[in-house]
């Protein structure tokens, strides 16, 4: 099973809790036991998993890489944009779940974001299930 969720983003530097729609397509897709992938198909935004308690890490996290990464760093690239390439890289494009009793197995305080560094915008990220209705399928 595959979907996409449209996602629509708020500032330029970002992350978006989407786990409650993730688990949401795990449910729809029937599927007991196998591997959720979340993937992100753009080249300045990307998906992490991290804590969902405290929203200061979430700020923390893109304070850091805006340290890491700043904005203007006499870049080639002509579009002024490389600091979201480099952030979108470092973060990932994509995050392997493992879909167990129906669920997705995340720790207590673990959520899935949807990372934005080139925002506002729309974006897409696309969801596929993997496995069957029983054990180890
Ligand atoms: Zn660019």
């Amino acid at each position: 099973m595959l979907e996409a969720l449209e996602v629509s983003t708020h500032r330029r530097s970002e992350m978006i809790d989407i786990t409650a729609e993730v688990l949401e397509v795990v449910r729809r897709s029937g599927v007991r036991s196998g591997l959720c992938v979340v993937w992100v198909p753009h080249t300045t935004a990307g998906v992490t998993v991290n804590e969902n308690a405290d929203p200061s890490v979430r700020r923390d996290i893109l304070m850091a890489l805006e340290r890491l990464v700043p904005r203007d760093a006499g870049y080639a690239h002509s579009e002024g944009n490389s600091d979201s390439h480099i952030k979108a890289s470092l973060v990932g494009h994509s995050a392997t779940l493992i879909v167990d009793e129906g669920s997705l197995l995340l720790g207590t305080w673990q959520g899935i974001y949807l990372c934005e560094f080139d925002g506002p915008r729309r974006r897409r990220v696309v969801v596929k299930i993997i496995g069957g209705a029983g054990e180890g399928g």
